[in-house]
């Protein structure tokens, strides 16, 4: 199977609602220019120098996702190009998205990650972190949160996936100003659809295992 075919084949399989981010961390350029070409737009990176760098050297009308943990000291980097930001974890880095963003004439679009297993990651916010800052969102005007993301556990065990995520969703649910959920990777995406996501992100299942750049 080509990067092409797995596209199309995902593209079949999820919603027409449901956007798909291919997720080409660890991944060569060329690899980026073939699922491209194949008409996907939409990229992860989870880390600032393979942003830079592969936004550099591909075509200009890709979307960049970045989906990894953000260091406030390399935000600026990034707020000239980035599309979405799907891993804002702390207030912190919020106020420094705002900052360069509007150093930059932007409106950097942000989801708040929301930490619903803390087996698999430290970052995110709690729920009740949530409605501080939504209810706060106002102060930053040059972000714009459009929605949360989210990580279930690594786990073979359907029901406790499932669970996790309906967590999110009934969170995401609670605000009417969101409009996009990042839940699902290769392996949990189809459940993460099945409790309501509008969005996966999805890399070994398009590119294959770790190919270094
Ligand atoms: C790597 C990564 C993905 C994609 O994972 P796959 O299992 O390769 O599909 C999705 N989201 C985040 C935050 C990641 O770091």
């Amino acid at each position: 199977m080509s990067i092409t075919d797995n596209i199309q084949k995902i593209k079949k399989e999820i919603s027409e609602k449901v956007k798909l981010v291919a997720v080409s961390k660890n991944m060569p350029v060329n690899y980026i220019q073939e699922a491209y070409e194949s008409g996907q737009i939409i990229f992860g990176e989870n880390k600032v120098q393979d942003l830079i760098r592969k936004y550099e050297k591909l075509p200009k009308n890709i979307e960049w996702h970045m989906i990894g943990h953000l260091q406030k000291n390399k935000v600026k980097y990034i707020a000239p190009f980035i599309k979405l930001i799907h891993s804002v974890d702390s207030i912190k880095i919020l106020k420094e998205i705002d900052k360069r963003a509007s150093q930059n004439n932007r409106i950097i679009e942000c989801l708040l990650q929301v930490n619903i297993s803390k087996e698999i990651t430290k970052f995110g916010f709690m729920e009740n972190e949530i409605e501080e800052i939504i209810s706060d969102i106002q102060k930053y005007k040059n972000i714009k949160v459009i929605g949360l993301m989210g990580m279930a556990s690594f786990s073979n065990e359907k029901k406790k996936i499932s669970e996790e995520f309906s967590i999110l969703y009934k969170i995401y649910k609670k605000y009417k100003i969101l409009n996009t959920l990042s839940m699902g990777m290769s392996n949990d995406y189809n459940i993460a659809i099945k409790c309501g996501s509008t969005m996966v992100r999805i890399g070994s299942t398009i590119f294959g295992k770790k190919k270094y750049d």
